[in-house]
């Protein structure tokens, strides 16, 4: 144990003046951010693996043998149950209140950066403008070879994708399978913002998928200071400098009440109501 974690009657406030005072706050979200939008979640009670077993851990292997059966089956439906399950979550789900907040949180300056798990394009829905998508996004696809990517647009997979037109690399989607590397330009955006960060805020990431949990670790060596936001205890929690055991939503909104006064009070006006606020 690197720091003794501060566990206050208010977690909420310690995390707020911490972010507050930190010129740099990156934040990285896992899958516990989009659970409340019906994205269930892979680990855990109720998570797909859970229910339909472990993944197969080769799916890049075997997209990279056969793009164009791996594109096939695709098409024919023939996919595992809990990608199915996974798919129609994700065409079904919106923002919710917590991607508004963090959004929010970006506008008023108390966040610089999001590093997000996710691959649902939910914050940038939700307006969020500095985003690295570290496992991809799957409204988009990629080639494997030169890394360009491409809206998904209109495209519905009813045949395989033309290979690339810059260099006739296959075109997969641009979420990251299992034993794929990390797209080079996105590992180093990551690892870039982690650098920068005088404070990471982990939420909803149990933070044993590496490489991105791996940066979180990062930034502590670095000397930032570590908020976790999950309700369940995670493998972050020992080195966490403030711990908030509640959901991404909950905790998202009361750290925008929170700062968001701050931002809005001019110092000595603490008590002041704020009624009077015109959008510029
Ligand atoms: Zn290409």
């Amino acid at each position: 144990m690197l720091t003794e974690p501060i566990i206050t009657s208010d977690p909420l406030e310690q995390a707020a003046s911490l972010i507050k005072h930190s010129k740099y706050v990156v934040v990285m979200t896992g899958a516990g951010m989009s659970v409340e939008s019906g994205i269930p979640t892979f680990r855990g009670e109720g998570g797909l693996w859970t229910r339909y077993g472990p993944p197969k851990m080769d799916g890049f292997k075997q997209f990279r043998d056969d793009p164009v059966g791996w594109w096939q089956k695709r098409i024919n439906q023939q996919m595992d149950a809990h990608i199915i399950e996974l798919r129609d979550a994700l065409v079904a789900a919106e923002p919710h209140t917590g991607h508004h907040a963090l959004a929010g949180l970006e506008k008023v300056g108390a966040v610089h950066h999001v590093i997000t798990q996710n691959i649902d394009g939910l914050d940038l829905k939700a307006g969020l403008k500095n985003l690295t998508e570290i496992h991809g996004n799957r409204s988009r696809l990629r080639c494997i070879q030169c890394g360009q990517r491409m809206s998904l647009g209109d495209f519905v997979p009813i045949e395989p994708p033309e290979p690339c037109a810059s260099c006739g690399g296959s075109i997969k989607f641009d979420t990251v399978m299992f034993g794929e590397p990390i797209p080079a330009d996105t590992l180093a955006e990551a690892r870039r913002q982690i650098d920068m960060a005088t404070c990471v805020v982990a939420i909803g990431t149990s933070a044993s998928v590496r490489p991105a949990s791996g940066l979180l670790w990062i930034a502590k060596a670095n000397g930032a200071s570590v908020i976790e936001i999950n309700p369940n205890e995670t493998k972050l929690s020992p080195i966490s400098d403030v711990i908030v055991r509640s959901s991404a939503g909950s905790a998202l909104n009361s750290l925008l009440n929170l700062l968001k006064i701050c931002e809005e009070t001019p110092s000595g006006a603490a008590n002041e109501p704020t009624q009077d606020v015109r959008s510029a």
